[in-house]
């Protein structure tokens, strides 16, 4: 269903909750405009219905518009997700002249400075407001992202108003999802029970009062869940994701995977990729499942639930999602809760050296 094209891992921002590794790609291993070119038609051919492109930011790189044109001209349907920092004027009569279909907008708060400091960029929400103004002016759907933690969640209500002043389509109220930097700064992230429930009250409500008018899709921690998300809506399912340097991989995270080899797309065509690679089908429908999910009848609803997650918790990529409260390694997230609770609010930025 779709691909999604890290185009790049610069970005001007430096989100501690960023999910990109730590070893971020160094700008000289990034694929080539004709690279990217091959990897879209590959991709039409196979039946891929939509495209995202993605990073860091994509938008740093010069040959964005070419290739959003590119994946137009070839049927399909074009999403950038951006920080919009870089999203000037020209940016988007650019990207609007080349087909663009849609923008995923980010946001670090609602409120300036607070916004400014999670993203390590002075300014950064001024031009992110004017970014959603020139992509609503150009008539674009547009999304509204706010990424939620313990340091922002419980000013909720203001990032939904914020959304609704934007004249968002969609708001997705995300909480963060600890892989790569998000990981290495989760204790100073992660929230504590009285806002979770505070926020997942604002969302509802906030649903109530807009149905109709506008989608708010929200994103829940694992650590609170008592059953795992399909992540990805299963592995090797429904997305293949292309890191900068271009390697494919089932998820964005998965790069953290031990005793995988990544297939390239600069080596093997996409089509083989993705049916026969084995880092696309070792954890690909249920045969690979241990006990309890081979027999539990949510099987084929959340296939399991996050294999990242599953090794960066339990040690063990083949196990049990600890999300799942029938795992038994489950305790662990609880366990960081309670870690996370007097933990400093200290964050260590995402930077392109590395930690
Ligand atoms: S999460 Fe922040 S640092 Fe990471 S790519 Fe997005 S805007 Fe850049
Ligand atoms: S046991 Fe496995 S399949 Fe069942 S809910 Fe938990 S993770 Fe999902």
């Amino acid at each position: 269903m779709g691909l999604i094209l890290e185009l790049t891992h610069r970005c001007p921002l430096q989100c501690a909750y960023c999910s990109n590794p730590l070893t971020l790609d160094a700008p000289k291993s990034e694929l080539g405009a004709d690279e990217w070119k091959r990897v879209l038609d590959e991709a039409a051919a196979l039946g891929v219905l939509q495209v995202h492109f993605s990073g860091g930011e994509p938008v740093a790189r010069r040959d964005l518009v070419e290739l959003v044109a590119h994946a137009s001209g070839r049927g399909l349907y074009t999403n950038i997700i951006t920080s919009g920092v870089l999203l000037t004027e020209a940016a988007m009569a650019s990207l609007l002249a080349a087909g663009i279909d849609h923008i995923q907008l980010s946001f670090q708060d609602a409120e300036v400075a607070e916004a400014d400091r999670l993203g390590g960029y002075r300014g950064g929400h001024a031009k992110k407001l004017e970014a959603a103004k020139r992509i609503r002016e150009a008539g674009l759907p547009l999304t509204a992202n706010f990424v939620v933690h313990r340091q922002n969640v419980d000013r909720v209500e203001a990032m939904i108003a914020l959304g609704e002043a934007l004249g968002a389509d969609r708001i997705e109220i995300a909480h963060v999802q600890y892989y790569g930097w998000g990981l290495l700064n989760r204790s100073a992230l992660l929230p504590m029970p009285d806002q979770l429930e505070h926020c997942t009250a604002a969302v509802q409500a906030a649903r109530t009062r807009l149905k109709g008018v506008l989608t708010i899709d929200y994103v829940v921690p694992d650590y609170y869940a008592a059953r795992p998300k399909a992540c990805m809506g299963g592995w090797g399912k429904l997305f293949i994701n292309v890191s900068p340097s271009g390697k494919a991989l089932p998820c964005h995270a998965a790069e953290t995977l031990q005793g995988f080899t990544f297939p390239s797309v600069r080596d093997q065509a996409l089509a083989d990729i993705w049916a026969t690679s084995d880092a696309f089908t070792r954890f690909r429908g249920d045969s690979w499942m241990p006990d309890p999910c081979k027999s539990c009848d949510r099987r084929e609803i959340d296939w399991g639930g996050c294999r990242c997650q599953a090794l960066a918790i339990a040690g063990d990529a083949a196990s049990v999602d600890p999300a799942c409260a029938l795992s038994p390694d489950h305790d662990l997230m609880r366990q960081a809760i309670d870690q996370a609770r007097d933990a400093s609010p200290a964050l260590t930025p995402r930077r392109l050296a590395g930690v």
